[in-house]
């Protein structure tokens, strides 16, 4: 008799409830996130809700049997979001099988009611279609794609058991890394309809004869060393030259690996073959035996401007240096020895700059440094490493980046100067001064000094800008 009023009370209270819990509206004093649950896995089936002002109340859990399972909720006077697992005992596989959830106060008076309904459904199977079971690779080499798809259409992971030997991303390319043998998963799991299932593919690496290219990024280039996850490769401080290597097979084409853009603001021009060289190769540029066996090859990123920064980083530094001072009468380059006063012309000075700070190897040869004003001096072997910007009468502060070179030439007397814009509006130049016999000085004013070379200092039809290449 006590059972069959038990099982009245439940089917009164799966319809009472249906109107209580299926929603959770802002306000409601006690809601059930899930009242519909279909679930593939008996192990982890959660009935999930809040109770809006909790206050110590026990949620419990029956079936037509009696509690299965319940969970006393704290008393924090405020929301609280529950989670009580169902044993998985209770969750019958060929029915649905319904639950009363209900809330007690601490005097065992039900506050809340309300209902769940928990729907089994077994997962179904799936195969994964592997077209080749093993896989031989050489280091270095070529990577291999997985060749895989689930029988179910569903997206498949990789993972390689030992990433000395290979690696594999999450599209299921292989690279090889080192000589041995692994085993690269392919699995697919966690799909609520078909069950997890998992192959796997055994991978052997011999390693050959190789050489190895190191790609110097120089400093401040750390953000530009990411493998696929996004975490830096190479070098933490900033000031760290960053290298990447990259290992190719002696007798083997190869496309170059590292590939740059820009750093900061300053653009890539190509890789060079020494520290202070001019671009040889391009990104991505195919290379045959640039070594031997066990050799390594050392390129440098040339990034354009970052070489003219190190030139205005020396001519600042020289002017900061009371040693030093204007004197006229020569070309040839006091750091080089061959003078015998510490004392630069405007032009020398400036070429001095790039054969010192950046090391040019073409401003650097022979010491002198030289280079006329008169413009058709810039062609030959100057015109390798300098390029015309314009005439200054057509340009303005915003066209010039720092290192750039402004020339005024007079054609009456064959004469003139040249300054270096140092950035913002800064001058470095060396220039004879009335108040200071010998200057070597950065100054303010290069926006107005370029107008008026462009209008009435000089000649000005033929003043110009010359920039630097690389
Ligand atoms: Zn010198």
């Amino acid at each position: 008799m006590l059972r069959k009023i038990h099982i009245i009370s439940i089917l009164i209270l799966i319809i009472t409830a249906a109107s209580i819990c299926s929603f959770a509206a802002e306000g409601e004093p006690f809601c059930l996130y899930n009242s519909e649950i279909v679930t593939s896995n008996e192990n982890a089936t959660y009935i999930q809700g809040e109770v809006a002002d909790a206050k110590g109340q026990t949620i419990v859990v029956k079936n037509v049997r009696g509690v299965v399972a319940e969970k006393k909720v704290p008393d924090i006077g405020g929301k609280y979001v529950f989670r009580i697992k169902l044993p998985k005992s209770v969750i019958r596989k060929s029915k649905i099988t319904s639950f009363a959830v209900n809330a007690i106060d601490a005097n065992d008076e039900k506050v809340w009611t309300s209902c769940v309904r928990v729907e089994y459904k077994a997962r179904k199977d799936q195969d994964i279609d592997l077209k080749e079971k093993e896989v031989e690779l050489k280091f270095p080499g070529d990577d291999k794609a997985v060749e895989a798809a689930s029988s179910a259409g569903l997206d498949l992971s990789y993972s390689s058991s030992d990433e000395d030997v290979v690696k594999v991303d999450e599209k299921g390319n292989i690279e090889p890394v080192g000589e041995g043998t692994a085993e690269v998963k392919v699995n697919q799991s966690n799909d609520p309809e078909y069950k997890d299932v998992t192959k796997s593919i055994k991978v052997s690496v011999k390693e050959v004869p190789h050489y190895t290219v190191r790609f110097h990024l120089g400093r401040n280039a750390a953000d530009l060393a990411k493998d696929e996850e996004g975490n830096s490769e190479a070098a933490e401080s900033s000031d760290d030259d960053t290298v990447i290597e990259q290992q190719i097979a002696v007798g083997d084409s190869a496309e170059l690996q590292a590939t740059a853009d820009a750093k900061g603001d300053y653009e890539f021009l190509g890789w060079a073959s020494s520290e202070t060289g001019y671009p040889a190769y391009g990104n991505a540029d195919e290379v045959t035996d640039l070594a031997g066996d066990g050799e390594t090859v050392d390129l440098y990123a040339v990034w354009h401007g970052e070489r003219a920064q190190e030139a205005v980083d020396w001519a600042i530094a020289l002017a900061a240096d009371n040693r030093y001072g204007y004197g006229q009468g020569t070309f040839k380059c006091n750091i080089c020895g061959l003078m015998p006063k510490k004392q630069y012309t405007c032009m020398p000075f400036l070429a001095a700059a790039y054969a010192h700070g950046p090391r040019d190897p073409i401003m650097l040869a022979g010491g002198k440094h030289v280079i006329n004003l008169n413009n058709k001096n810039f062609s030959g072997e100057l015109g390798q490493i300098w390029e015309k910007v314009g005439l200054c009468k057509n340009l303005s502060i915003e066209d010039l980046e720092p290192g750039d070179v402004i020339i005024k030439w007079s054609d009456h007397n064959n004469s003139g100067h040249a300054w270096m814009y140092a950035g913002g509006d800064q001058i470095v130049e060396a220039v004879p001064a009335k108040s200071y016999a010998n200057q070597i000085a950065v100054k303010s004013g290069a926006a107005a000094k370029l107008r008026r070379y462009g209008r009435s200092e000089g000649t000005p039809s033929k003043n110009y800008v010359m920039r630097y290449r690389y």
